[in-house]
Order: structure tokens, then sequence, then C-alpha cells
């Protein structure tokens, strides 16, 4: 079969391997669309390390070829990434996102850049008639946010900023939304924020010195009910700190890498903040997320800016590289 291989850093490219062999529990999956982030970007760049040769892709819709009893061929589906061992401590909580065997189809082993891939039974979820394969790459992203805010409780009528409205603010901003919440959505972009307010974000703010004053005036003085943080960057979640209510809830969305640094510590004590994180999504966040792409309730084609055949990976990849107006998700379509 054919298939987009990295082979080092930065070099990826068309190749032929052997199309793989389901053997029992598994199904194969001819795959027709990958979607790519940051972390694709960072495994092409080599700062994210992986053994090579690699295929990558982790955000995969596809048909089912060889299923079994329980799947039929034919069947269009997503792929959930993140594999895990089923039996360890964390595996029988139900924390499968936390297993330490488990890993990320696309980084840990090969991934969707291929005509084929076999996977787990259990890693693929149906797709209903009405949501293109074509689309279908962002729901896993969705199951990510999906997941971080099954970690909080969003009632009807808070108010829950969003800051930063790259593809996974857009879907928290959304998923709020859904959810009853008023939402406000803060970003340096112009575009970004107008893309959010066509998405259903009651307000959008530009991220600078009036934010905090600004939330505080859209919630009588109080300050935000919920803030999902969605940059990783320190200063803005000092600013969400800031934002909060007393007894408000924080979601660490973003990824913040940083080791050290400065946050308004005491803040968090005298306001009685929580602070929770979502790491990966976990099976049961799939059918929910496919539902509520199903219903329209979040809107994914507005966020798709960018459809490429497969073979121009690597100019995918380039464009990764800036946060420009106008690039939302990019979406590649298997056109070996
Ligand atoms: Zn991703
Ligand atoms: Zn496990």
């Amino acid at each position: 079969m054919k298939a987009i291989v990295l082979r080092a850093p930065g070099q990826l490219g068309l190749d032929s391997l052997d199309r793989p062999d389901p053997g029992p529990n598994r199904v194969l999956v001819r795959v027709t669309h990958s979607g790519i982030c940051g972390t694709d970007l960072g495994i092409f760049s080599g700062r994210i390390p992986v053994k090579y040769p690699r295929v990558m892709g982790h955000e995969m819709a596809g048909e089912v070829v060889e299923g079994g009893d329980s799947i039929k061929a034919g069947t269009r589906v997503i792929i959930d990434p993140a594999y895990n061992c089923g039996t360890c401590f964390f595996c029988k909580e139900g924390l499968f996102n936390l297993c330490p065997n488990g890993g990320l189809i696309g980084r840990d082993t090969d991934g969707g850049f291929a005509e084929y891939l076999a996977v787990p039974r259990k890693l693929v979820f149906p797709l209903p008639e009405s949501l293109p394969n074509k689309n279908v790459p962002l729901i896993q992203v969705l199951t990510t946010c999906y997941h971080g805010q099954q970690r909080i409780t969003i009632r009807p009528g808070d108010t829950v900023v969003v800051l930063g409205l790259g593809v996974g603010g857009m879907l928290h901003a959304q998923l709020a939304k859904a959810a009853g919440a008023k939402v406000i959505g803060v970003a340096r972009s112009e575009w970004k924020r107008g893309l959010a307010k066509k998405l259903g974000a009651d307000i959008v703010l530009p991220s600078d010195a009036t934010t905090v004053g600004a939330v505080k005036e859209a919630t009588d003085g109080r300050g935000a009910d919920i803030v999902i943080e969605c940059t990783g960057k320190l200063p803005v979640l000092s600013e969400g700190i800031a934002m909060a209510r007393p007894g408000a809830q924080i979601l660490l969305f973003g990824i913040t890498s940083a080791k050290e640094g400065a946050l308004p510590f005491y803040d968090l004590y005298f306001k009685e903040l929580t602070v929770q994180n979502g790491r990966a999504a976990v099976g049961k966040d799939f059918e929910p997320s496919i539902a509520l792409a199903a219903s329209g309730k979040v809107q994914l084609d507005p966020l798709i800016t960018h459809r490429l055949p497969i073979t121009e990976a690597v100019e995918s990849m380039k464009m990764l590289e800036n946060d420009v107006d106008g690039r939302m998700k990019i979406i590649l379509e298997n056109t070996f």
C-alpha cells in the first residue's frame, strides 16, 4: 500500500509499505481523510521524538474493509487514536487515557497517512450518514474538548470565557453554547473573533488590557463562572484567574509546558478556584461528540479552511508553522 512516511525529522515522502493484517480483535480500515495539528508539526520537525520510519496521522476517518462479526465492511468510521492496554490499574479505573502502556496512533505506532490501518475494534466508532468523512477528523479534536468539559460542570446560564480561539477554542465555545452557557470568546485576531461570533459566541473580546474589565462588566461585576484556557500561555492563564469569579472553575485545555513562571497563586486560594485539566479523550467521549456534530450543535465545516491531497503533506506541515488569519483546520484527503 501507499503511505506518506516520515524517515527522519523533516523528511516526509511517498513510500510503499506492506498492507497491515488486522488479526484477531482488530479491523482493517481504509483511511480516507486525516486532520493535522500541532502534534503532527512537532513530530514532523523532530521536536516530538518518534521511532523512524513513522506514518503520522491521528485524526482519521475511513471505511471498514475487514471487520468481523461486530462491524461490517463498508461501515464509515472514526478512529480513536489513543490506544490503551485495557488491563492495568488505570484502565480498570476507567482512566484509559492515563494508561502507562498506552499511546497515540500516528506517533507511537503508524497512523493515518496511509491507504490502510489495522486498529483494535474498540477504537473504531461508526458514523451517521449526515457526517461526511471529509469533516470527521475534526471530531477527534472535539472528543478531547468534550472530555475536558466533562471534567467541569456547566449549568445553563453560566458565563463561560474561552481564552484563545484556535480550533480547540472554537470547539469549546460551541460545546459550552450547546450546554446552555453564555459564551465569551477572547482572541487577539479579529478574524478569529468574527468566526467565533458566527459559530454562536455571545460576546467576543480582544485579548488586551481591557479584557478582564470587559468580562466583569458582562457578569454584573462578578467575573466568569468558568474559564477555559486554550492557549497554554502563562500570562493568559493569569488573566483567566483574574477574570474568574470567586468559586469559579478553570479548565486548562491549552497545554502549558512552562516549568516555572508567575501566576497569581494567592487568587487561586482566595477565590477558592477549582482548576481542572483534560488530557486525551476516552472511548465514551466519542459517541456524544459524534452526536453533537451530527445534530449541528457543533459545526465542523466552518472550521475547516484548507483541504489538500495527502501528497501535499509537506506543504501542509509548513502551513502549520505560523498562526495566520484565514487558517483554521487543515484536512488531508487520501488521494493515493
Ligand atoms: Zn491532533
Ligand atoms: Zn492500561
